[in-house]
């Protein structure tokens, strides 16, 4: 599956995939984590994907991982468990840490009503201050200013 990734998108250096809890849960219900807190665009687009199921080491798998990280650097894995990349493996292990945050965001609100979704324009404004903030050089800092 890393190969893969690696040959299908070069421009990513480094790929952390793991079973944390809240993704993990999440990807169980096949869901995909939708633009419900400003950070999601930090994984590529509006919302993070959930892969389709497929047995684990198998091509397939690797296929749907593939399409499902389309335009994105993160996805949940159906019934799996999730997947994060990024230039170097500083930057892929932050975004996994915010695709967890994330997860358990969703989570959480789920047993409270369901989360109000960011609109487009909303989400386009935080891709202009992300710009702003370098945050394809390392968002965390970008959080911390
Ligand atoms: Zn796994």
């Amino acid at each position: 599956m890393h190969c893969d990734i690696y040959r299908a998108r070069p421009e990513l250096g480094a790929i952390v995939h793991a079973h944390p809890p809240a993704a993990t849960a999440l990807a169980i219900t096949r869901r995909s984590i939708p633009p419900l807190h400003y950070m999601i665009v930090a994984a590529g687009g509006d919302d993070i994907p959930c892969a389709d199921y497929a047995t684990f080491g198998t091509a397939e798998l690797s296929a749907a991982v593939v399409r499902a990280l389309t335009g994105r650097q993160a996805c949940l894995m159906a019934n799996h468990g999730m997947l994060a990349a990024g230039p170097d493996l500083p930057r892929a292990l932050w975004l996994a840490g915010e695709v967890e945050a994330l997860a358990d965001y969703y989570l959480r609100t789920l047993t409270v009503g369901g989360p109000v979704l960011l609109s487009a324009a909303e989400l386009a404004a935080v891709r202009i201050r992300f710009q702003d903030y370098g945050l394809r050089t390392h968002a965390s800092s970008a959080e911390s200013r």
